[in-house]
């Protein structure tokens, strides 16, 4: 499939990875491998530009993130990411962040999306057996649930990782109690304008809260004023 000529998925999605790590956006090895393995392009609806650096709509107000966004979360967490550990993406949309999660938490470990659309869980769960992180949807250590991400997913909590792919006019409460100590969240907060912050719960329970880089997300928001949104 990948002759000499062929400028397939694959390459392009590789090519994608080398980018970012020229730029410097990628430094780790690990998240450069997980990138190279799930492949963007399973994961941006038919006419999109799946490799090209820039958020895409996914229908229902929402978007994918852009490359740039889901490398640099990828290294903030890839310490709480360690095989075995357990990682919760609220506003899991794609499916994207949550299958290279799965993949570096492995197969021990558990990578849970939360999201509010029921037809984006629906396409996100397609995405996903499309990918390298479909035997983890079967074995139940990779999975989705249509539920308002305010509230995090208490089943399987505590988390060492948080990851939410929204913006919050302030840090939600419950996500906060579900993070583990020694855990750390990262989570867009503001409305028109927006910080990424690193949350990082100390072993003691105790909470530091920094200010990453300025961002642009969609709102984390009730589903009836995404969806009327415009
Ligand atoms: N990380 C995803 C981001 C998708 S955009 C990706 O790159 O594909 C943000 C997502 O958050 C949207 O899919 C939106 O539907 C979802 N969302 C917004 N508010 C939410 C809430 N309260 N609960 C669950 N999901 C929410």
């Amino acid at each position: 499939m990948h002759g000499l000529w062929s400028s397939g998925a694959s390459d392009k999605n590789k090519a994608m990875v080398e980018q970012l790590q020229r730029y410097g956006v990628i430094k780790s090895s690990k998240v450069a491998e997980v990138m190279e393995t799930i492949d963007r392009g399973l994961f941006v609806p038919q006419g999109g530009s799946p490799y090209f650096d820039s958020p895409m709509a996914i229908g229902y107000n929402a978007t994918i993130s852009a490359p740039h966004m889901h490398a640099a979360c990828l290294e903030l967490l890839e310490d709480h990411l360690q095989p075995g550990m357990r990682a919760l993406d609220v506003g899991s949309g794609t499916g994207y962040l949550t299958a290279c999660f799965a993949l570096m938490v492995g197969p021990g470990g558990r990578a849970v999306g939360v999201e509010h659309i029921p037809e984006l869980v629906a396409s996100s769960a397609e995405n996903i057996k499309k990918s390298a992180a479909a035997p983890q949807l079967n074995d139940g250590s990779l999975s989705i649930h249509i539920a308002d991400g305010r509230e995090g997913w208490p089943e399987l909590a505590p988390y060492d990782c948080i990851h939410v792919g929204a913006a919050a006019p302030q840090i939600p409460e419950a996500l906060i109690e579900q993070l583990k100590p020694g855990g750390r969240m990262v989570i867009p907060v503001g409305t028109i304008f927006q910080e990424l912050k690193v949350v990082d719960k100390k072993l003691d329970g105790g909470v530091s809260i920094r200010d990453e880089t300025s961002v642009r997300y969609v709102p984390l928001t009730s589903k009836d004023a995404q969806l009327h949104s415009n």
